[in-house]
């Protein structure tokens, strides 16, 4: 009697997926994915050495870990799937993720366009490292489409986007500004950090390559750093194979084995998270003490139309204005479960004050561009009782 044939992991829900996608088993049958913590392989002949160096070889492909590892391959191959790529490479964090899937991609005398809130170290690479070989970068303001026209300039090779943008969830519309970028030939870069694979897939919108941090929702437990490059094969492979084999930014096989396990619960925990984040900012909101909350898919965000459109749901973070910064600090001290933490996208729920932390390095007039205001407080929501999270919250705001 013959079954009928199982979709292919394509097509599976992004649950099973999670759990089921990249997947490569021993011989010995482990249930839960090997950690092969190796530096290098053996063959059993010079002749399979000679095959495997050629990329000729039949059986495993393995050479190094730095080149890549079965270990950090079922990672990669379980974040394309859930994302929709062709290809995706590990990295050892979320910066060596951006910063080689920049630099693969421009020489000396070309341009970036960035949209202008980013995360710090990605405004470090564009402002004071990249010029440093030629390559010049400027931003706009991103949710602004005629900014991003006016701005785009023959020689622009990549235009990169956070969306949402730290910390105050700005949402820059992926389609169109692909679409302006294309019209130059441009690359589209977006970090999908906030809205993880399972709210937005930036390749679907006309992005030509999506980097994660995976030390954010992906390890979601606050343990090991990670990140990723996807993509489809021909351009990962002319921009980044040879890059990333010879300056080795490599994930150890421990980290994408950690990770792993993270992403066999990624949706269950966004999914918590998203949810008690979306009350928060309703309470959040509806208190005296708050002069503004931004939520994507709260009516009263900026751009809500937009992240309608490309988010299929708000997030796990949210943000709020509460006037000064000592109503700011005071709301963070009185925080009891909470904690106060610059980290994002964890279990554990942590609250951070901006301005002087993940922001203080800008200046404050570039600060407030970008509408970090000193009253302004980013909380990552994690999976404590909604309940407490609540009270641990709205006793806070009192204390404002
Ligand atoms: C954390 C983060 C990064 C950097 O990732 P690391 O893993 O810390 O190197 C980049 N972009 C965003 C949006 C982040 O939140």
């Amino acid at each position: 009697m013959s079954t009928p044939p199982i979709e292919t992991p394509e097509a599976w829900e992004p649950a099973t997926q999670l759990i089921r996608g990249g997947l490569t088993r021993s011989l010995y049958g482990e249930t839960s994915e090997a950690l092969f913590l190796t530096q290098s392989f053996v063959y059993e002949s010079a002749e399979e050495a000679d095959a495997r160096f050629a990329g000729t070889s039949n059986g495993p492909q393995f050479v190094y870990s730095r080149y890549g590892n079965p270990t950090n391959q079922m990672f990669e191959e379980k974040l394309a799937l859930l994302e929709g790529a062709e290809l995706c490479r590990s990295t050892a964090s979320g910066m060596a993720a951006i910063s080689s899937a920049l630099t693969g991609l421009v020489q000396a005398g070309d341009h970036i366009l960035s949209g202008r809130a980013l995360f710090g170290s990605c405004r470090w690479i564009l402002d004071k490292h990249l010029p440093r070989f030629g390559v010049e970068s400027s931003s706009v303001d991103g949710p602004d489409l005629d900014a991003w026209r006016a701005a785009i300039r023959p020689n622009t090779k990549v235009v990169f986007i956070e969306t949402p943008a730290n910390p105050l969830l700005e949402i820059t519309d992926i389609a169109e500004v692909a679409k302006i970028a294309h019209e130059v030939g441009a690359k589209v870069v977006v970090d999908n950090v906030f809205a993880t694979a399972l709210y937005q897939q930036p390749l679907k919108l006309g992005a030509d390559i999506v980097v994660y941090s995976a030390t954010k929702h992906i390890d979601g437990g606050g343990r090991v750093l990670g990140g990723a490059i996807l993509g489809k094969q021909t351009l990962m492979d002319e921009a980044y194979k040879d890059l990333l084999r010879h300056t080795g930014p490599a994930l150890s096989p421990f980290n994408a084995w950690v990770m792993l396990k993270g992403m066999e619960t990624l949706e269950l925990r966004v999914d918590r998270a998203t949810r008690s984040a979306a009350a928060l900012a309703d309470l959040v909101a509806d208190h005296k003490a708050t002069r503004r909350v931004f939520y994507p898919h709260r009516k009263d965000h900026p751009q809500y139309a937009v992240a309608k459109k490309q988010m299929s749901a708000g997030s796990t973070l949210l943000a709020f204005d509460l006037g000064t910064q000592a109503a700011a600090f005071n709301f963070l001290n009185a925080l009891q479960i909470v904690d106060i933490s610059n980290n994002l996208g964890d279990s554990k729920s942590l609250a951070t004050h901006p301005t002087t932390t993940t922001h203080r390095s800008m200046s404050e007039e570039e600060r407030l561009s970008v509408g970090v205001t000193p009253g302004c407080v980013r909380l990552s929501v994690g999976l404590e009782g909604l309940g407490d999270l609540s009270r641990d919250i709205s006793r806070a705001l009192d204390a404002a």
